[in-house]
């Protein structure tokens, strides 16, 4: 485990040329401090989790000293924003300070996010606030522990300078962990620039980086759009699946590697309903739940057009059309999962479309639905009935749920344990992460940020030792999310 100034930083970023990035430093900040500090996340780059306790920890990381080895960046990167082609976006507020290798020859990129306005901030104050950094946080740390490739974060440091969005607001620097920081805008950057050369350097450093299997293969380029596009449906069937809605899939926040990159007005699903964005300013629905998988095929398709010189367009075509088929499978099984089962025939697919006209029609809990589902047929599932308005329907659906259970012939036992593995008993409730963020700016009190990562970290059991160590309620934690606070909205400011 290494101190703070033993980190184990190359910059490969650098290396690919000045066209690439600005070079700069974070701006300095005043009394910057911890908010919340992640142990799992300094495990990931070899950090001694005692180096937070350290003063220079929060002027490391705040932006006033450069950790030795660091070479801070802004990355370029342009993208479509809502179907819209924007040429000037780049990391606006952001610095790379490079790459950390653990022990283990893995690296993470490190980037601060809020560090002062860079020469792509287009005149806002290169700032984040404190809410929405507890938001990324713990959002990254939710998908996590769901299983669900997703960016992590190391710490958010708060910073006493106050911002401006809708009223003024506290700021804080998040830390930021990902296997990659290059998007699908990254490349698109180049395609509006008209530089070919630059796409190419791009593509074989993202091979050489995270497919170095393929870099003597003669068509390359093409397997890595058939890598991405696979990472990228994988990525949309779990997110589908738990019900989580990004909220603003533009192409500068989709990550080449396939991890959950850029939280913003992002939020899991109460009740199921597919039409349902948590982004407030996303007036159409562009981005609303049921519309991921599509979008995430325009994305590929975007992406794609920056290879054109690279890959014959035909083949690029023959290549996106696996998408969709991919998806759906992908998609299915899991769902096969949640249910307990493992045939995806035409009955599962006829079970599937029951249940979510049901889901759709009824006043549900999406995830609580599923947790509780594994106690059919002989444990306590009978509460699940009660907010379907006609008992008819939903005791039909049980009895075709049950058949294709036994037509499987799994134990019970098996069945629970599978389902169980695969249904979270808690999730971060829009409401729940609410509480975190007005107890933080309101009261300087970070106690629930602790709480939810320590929660979330594992949500598909009850760890009781665990829980009384941090005063965790599980049974308050696991409930339906009050009516009152049903599916809450945000805005994009952030
Ligand atoms: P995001 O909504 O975080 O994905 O950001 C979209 C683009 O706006 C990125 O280029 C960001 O760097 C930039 N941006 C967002 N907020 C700020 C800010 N406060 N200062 C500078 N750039 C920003
Ligand atoms: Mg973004």
């Amino acid at each position: 485990m290494n101190k703070l100034e033993q980190l184990n930083f190359t910059n490969t970023f650098i290396q690919l040329g000045q066209e690439f990035y600005q070079a700069k430093a974070p701006d300095p900040v005043s009394e910057p401090y911890l908010v919340d500090f992640n142990p799992d996340a300094a495990e990931l780059i070899g950090l001694d989790p005692a180096e937070s306790k350290r003063p220079e920890f929060a002027e490391y990381f705040g932006g006033n000293k450069l950790l030795p080895g660091s070479d801070p960046l802004a990355m370029v990167y342009c993208g479509h924003q809502f179907g819209v082609y924007n040429p000037r976006i780049g990391d606006g507020r952001g610095l790379l300070l490079g790459e950390v290798t653990n022990g283990n020859g893995h690296k993470w990129d490190i980037h601060l996010k809020g560090s002062g306005p860079t020469r792509f901030a287009r005149g806002f104050d290169g700032r984040a606030t404190l809410r929405a950094s507890i938001r990324e946080y713990l959002g990254q740390e939710a998908l996590h522990g769901l299983g669900i490739p997703t960016t992590r974060s190391l710490a958010i440091v708060g910073i006493r300078e106050l911002i401006y969005r809708e009223m003024p607001e506290l700021a804080a620097v998040l830390v930021r962990l990902s296997d990659s920081h290059v998007r699908f805008g990254s490349f698109e950057a180049y395609l509006y620039l008209n530089q070919p050369k630059r796409i190419t350097e791009l593509a074989d450093y993202v091979i050489h980086h995270h497919h170095a299997d393929i870099e003597q293969e003669a068509d390359k380029h093409r397997i890595l759009f058939r890598r991405v596009l696979q990472k990228t449906a994988h990525l949309i069937a779990c997110w589908q699946s738990v019900g989580f809605i990004h909220g603003v899939m533009n192409t500068d926040n989709m990550c080449i590697t396939g991890a959950t990159f850029d939280y913003g007005p992002y939020g899991f699903m109460d009740q199921f309903n597919p039409h349902f964005t948590p982004n407030h300013s996303d007036a159409s629905g562009r981005y609303a739940f049921a519309k991921q998988p599509e979008i995430g095929h325009w994305n590929l398709w975007k992406f794609g057009e920056t290879l054109a010189h690279l890959v014959a367009p035909a083949v690029l075509q023959e290549e996106l059309e696996q998408y969709q088929p991919t998806y759906n499978q992908l998609y299915r099984e899991k769902m096969a999962k949640k249910l307990g089962l493992a045939v995806l025939d035409a009955e599962f697919s006829q079970l599937m479309g029951n249940l979510f006209k049901l889901l759709h029609d009824n006043p549900v809990d999406y995830s609580n639905f599923f947790r509780t589902l594994s106690q059919f047929p002989d444990g306590d599932y009978k509460p699940l009935l009660n907010p379907f308005v006609n008992q008819k329907d939903i005791e039909d659906w049980m009895s075709q749920y049950g058949r294709l259970i036994e037509r499987e012939g799994l134990s019970d036992d098996e069945r629970r344990q599978t389902m169980n593995r695969a249904n979270p008993k808690f999730i971060l409730r829009n409401y729940l992460l609410q509480r975190a963020i007005d107890k933080a700016v309101k009261e300087a009190d970070f106690s629930e940020i602790e709480r939810l990562r320590v929660l979330l970290a594992d949500p598909f059991q009850d760890r009781p030792e665990v829980f009384k160590r941090y005063n965790i309620d599980a049974e308050f934690y696991a409930s339906d999310t009050p009516d009152s606070l049903l599916d809450m909205q945000l805005s994009c400011s952030a």
